[in-house]
């Protein structure tokens, strides 16, 4: 891993370590939401993915994502041009690519007493899974627009 990494270099040009580090754990991008078009920006919900542990806001199945989750981001340097509307404004990913600075909260920026969950910036606290939310109630628990 290279020193300071996402300051410096280009997205296209980060090693796949890099490129997972750059995840700062929020989840928020597990969570269902709704979107007119796929460059608009979604309407999400409180409902996570049935495949997200909500506590260590992580995949449970991330290596096989692609095929368990159909439509599930699967986001690469290759397509973040085109679905970066897709993703909530404070993803790591979203900022790099808009030039934008990480968060003061962000792992690689913070010691590691302060993260994602205890500076409230995931989602752990108020997701609920899929599995106990019937789809014609998930209107419901739409949400603000991150
Ligand atoms: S399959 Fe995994 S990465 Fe994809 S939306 Fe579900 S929890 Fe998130
Ligand atoms: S929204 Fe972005 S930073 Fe947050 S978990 Fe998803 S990919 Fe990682």
């Amino acid at each position: 891993m290279r020193k300071n990494f996402w300051k410096n270099i280009p997205l296209n040009d980060l090693s796949s370590e890099e490129w997972e580090l750059l995840c700062d754990g929020c989840g928020k991008c597990c969570l269902n939401k709704f979107s007119k078009t796929k460059k608009c920006a979604p309407i999400y919900t409180s409902v996570a993915c049935k495949f997200l542990d909500i506590n260590k806001c992580s995949c449970k199945v991330y290596s096989e994502r692609e095929k368990k989750r159909k439509d599930c981001l699967i986001l690469s340097p290759k397509n973040i041009n085109k679905i970066v509307n897709l993703l909530p404004t404070s993803c790591s990913y979203r900022l790099i690519y808009e030039k934008k600075p990480l968060p003061s909260w962000h792992h690689l920026n913070l010691p590691k007493n302060k993260n994602v969950h205890n500076t409230k910036n995931s989602v752990k606290n108020f997701a609920i899974s899929e599995e106990y939310v019937d789809s014609s109630d998930i209107v419901n628990f739409i949400f603000e627009k991150f």
